[in-house]
């Protein structure tokens, strides 16, 4: 026990002293405490209790409950709007199936079989606002050491539940920590069990690792778990894994950046994303920076052309261009597109100053004024007609002659 104050969010202690007062063990426990303790965000608090699921729902009956997590004694509570504190009995698991789900889960009353149950030492920190913290696995030395190490033996729980080798990996890169010695190698050595993890699960852990700080170095140290979850990139040799990992370096945290620069090309991504389950916009986002990776940026008809092909952010794409290429001005060339953005100058067919129904007036037939139009607009891109009425109308009339 130790003598840190941590402040906690008024439900929380309402939530700690509703379950005190009944006789009841309770404590907040995992990312709470390891992020405030790491002067990071909070984003959740949650609570460990000895209380069973049913004494927790008693106790809590004049607030709404969730009770989807409940054979996992998870009972959540509703404080208010956007106040849910998943309140969990204490507890253990055991055989674990299909290398990720507990067969099943027994109640305890022992607050360190709790934590021992827990991934990872830093994970197994709890605090009670009179209590104190509580660390039956030196997580608060690891903590300090910026460790990620197994709560017991890394290989029993990596085969337990191999999704925590995807944690291990996340945590690192997230956090800047070194995994541990004995934890590294089980986590290399057990990688192959990551094929019993769901996709969502897998989508999930790679989105955190692809935002965070400290991808690159991760990608580097940990490559076999990346060419297990992403076959699509296991024949790459080492110099070229080198040269993704630098070019990582510099994707600024944007995951779907990140991404581009992993995969390579656009089959890979398409491929790997939707297998992955990544949204339509994500794996449209990567295969259009993918498909205009070596366009060039010079001038600014190129620019234009641009413009007119990419329906994504024009940042997210200089960002990957820069990451590719660090030589390459992407700084001017995004400065001229947003000057182009904001003079509205033409680089779509909506924006051409003639329209279908002008060449419908001009008795053109329905199924040729898209590709007219669209040769227009190349002209207009090319600068060799001003995207001026009259010059546009007469151009058509001249090529439909
Ligand atoms: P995050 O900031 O990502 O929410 P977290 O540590 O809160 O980090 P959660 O997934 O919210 O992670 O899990 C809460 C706690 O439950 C963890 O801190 C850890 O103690 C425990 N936990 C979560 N997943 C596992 C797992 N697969 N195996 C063992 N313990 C786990
Ligand atoms: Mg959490």
């Amino acid at each position: 026990m130790t003598d840190i104050q941590m402040p906690l969010p008024e439900e929380v202690l309402t939530a700690i002293h509703i379950l005190n007062n009944a006789h009841q063990e309770a404590y907040v426990v995992g990312g709470a405490v390891r992020n405030f303790l790491l002067n990071r965000p909070v984003h959740d608090y949650d609570i460990t209790t000895s209380a069973k699921p049913e004494t927790t729902m008693a106790l809590f009956k004049d607030y709404p409950l969730l009770l989807s997590g409940l054979k996992h004694g998870t009972v959540s509570v509703i404080f208010g709007k956007g106040k849910v504190l998943e309140i969990t009995t204490y507890r253990t698991e055991s055989a674990y199936k299909d290398h990720r789900h507990p067969d099943h889960v027994t109640f305890t009353s022992s607050l360190k079989d709790d934590c021992a149950r827990r991934d990872f030492t830093i994970n197994a920190l709890c605090y009670h606002p009179q209590l104190g913290l509580m660390d039956f696995f030196h997580g608060l030395d690891d903590l300090n050491n910026r460790i990620i190490r197994t709560v017991n033996d890394p290989t029993e729980r990596f085969t337990e539940d191999a999704l925590r080798i995807l944690r291990a990996v996340r945590f690192a890169a997230q956090l800047g920590f070194t995994i541990e010695e004995n934890t590294a190698r089980s986590l290399q050595e057990t990688g192959y069990l990551l094929d019993y993890i769901s996709f969502e699960r897998i989508h999930d852990e790679l989105q955190a690792i692809c935002s965070s700080p400290h991808t690159a170095d991760i990608l580097l140290q940990y490559q076999s778990i990346f060419k297990i979850i992403l076959p699509e990139i296991q024949g790459l040799d080492e110099q070229e894994w080198n040269r993704r990992c630098a070019a990582v370096n510099r994707c600024r945290q944007i995951s779907n950046v990140v991404l581009a620069v992993i995969l390579g090309s656009k089959d890979n991504a398409d491929q790997a994303m939707r297998r992955l389950k990544y949204s339509n916009d994500d794996c449209r986002e990567v295969k259009y920076m993918l498909a205009y990776k070596d366009v060039p940026l010079e001038t600014d008809s190129d620019l234009r052309h641009l413009l007119c092909w990419l329906p994504i952010p024009v940042h997210t794409y200089f960002v990957y261009r820069k990451a590719m290429d660090p030589d390459l001005n992407t700084e001017a060339a995004e400065a001229r597109c947003r000057k182009m953005i904001n003079a509205n100058v033409c680089v779509s067919i909506r924006q051409l100053a003639i329209n279908g129904s002008d060449l419908a007036e001009m008795g053109i037939p329905g199924r040729m004024r898209g590709t007219i139009l669209y040769d227009t607009l190349e002209q207009v891109l090319n600068e060799t007609l001003p995207n001026d009425r009259k010059a546009l109308l007469s151009y058509v009339q001249s090529k439909t002659r």
